[in-house]
């Protein structure tokens, strides 16, 4: 069984905007919209779980799952404090309780998931237990200390940005969890850093894409509106835009 859970529990403070960054508008569709219909379209994945705030549950009913007909989405469950929290209530939600279930995690405010990347990240986690959706990076990266000087620029070619989705064996990412939750440490951001500090496993990189953003900041959506006529226009070389 494969899941998908996709995040909408954060409040996007950092949009400045009324309205949480997954709930604007893109193409004249919320923007986690457009991530649910990826998961719905891509046939390897068998349900999904729709984690929102508590206070927006009525909301993501009627004008998510109901209006844009999204009948893969199971359960709607609310979301926690940490985006940590939010991603434990869509594992316990989710899925058959079977070791070897799929556990796909993504970021609502990713509206440009594919199913090329869906299916690769399935069939990857299948064989190694975790991975996550990354791209080369495109800037040398720098190391700073507390003044802001920098102290260490790494090799370009061993970075890579991660993103969403990440995807693992259940029986991996539960353990990954359940291991944070009883003994918390500090500085660690996202699930996959989760299962290489706790299990010591590593996690594969499945190609992502540049387009594959996640909205942010208010001049994201510029960018995103840009990038989603390009996609529907199916110009996939960004400098023919
Ligand atoms: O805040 P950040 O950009 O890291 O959020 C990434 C994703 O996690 C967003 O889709 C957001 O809605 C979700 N999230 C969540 N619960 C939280 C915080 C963030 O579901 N408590």
């Amino acid at each position: 069984m494969v899941s998908a859970i996709v995040l909408a529990g954060g409040s996007g403070s950092r949009m400045g905007s009324s309205t949480a960054k997954q709930y604007m508008e893109l193409g004249g569709v919320p923007v986690v919209v457009h991530a649910l219909r990826a998961f719905r379209q891509a046939p390897v994945v068998d349900e999904i779980i729709l984690v929102v705030r508590a206070e927006d549950l009525e909301y993501a009913r009627r004008e998510l799952v109901e209006r844009y007909e999204l009948t893969k989405v199971k359960q709607i469950v609310s979301g926690g404090k940490e985006r940590f929290d939010s991603v434990w209530n869509g594992i316990t939600a989710s899925g058959t309780g079977k070791a070897e279930d799929i556990l796909m995690i993504h970021d609502g405010a990713r509206p440009f998931v594919t199913e090329e990347m869906i299916r690769t990240s399935v069939m990857t986690a299948e064989k190694y237990g975790a991975c996550t959706a990354a791209v080369p990076a495109k800037d040398t990266i720098k190391v700073v200390d507390k003044e802001g000087f920098g102290i260490d620029t790494p090799d370009r070619s061993t970075l890579y940005q991660v993103q969403t989705p990440q995807t693992f064996r259940r029986d991996v990412i539960l353990a990954a969890h359940e291991h944070f939750r009883k003994e918390p440490r500090p500085g660690i951001t996202d699930d996959t850093m989760l299962v290489e500090e706790y299990l010591q496993q590593r996690v594969a990189m499945v190609p992502g894409d540049y387009r594959n953003l996640k909205l942010t900041t208010p001049e994201d959506l510029v960018v995103a509106e840009a990038l989603l006529s390009c996609i529907q226009n199916d110009k996939t070389v960004i400098g023919t835009c």
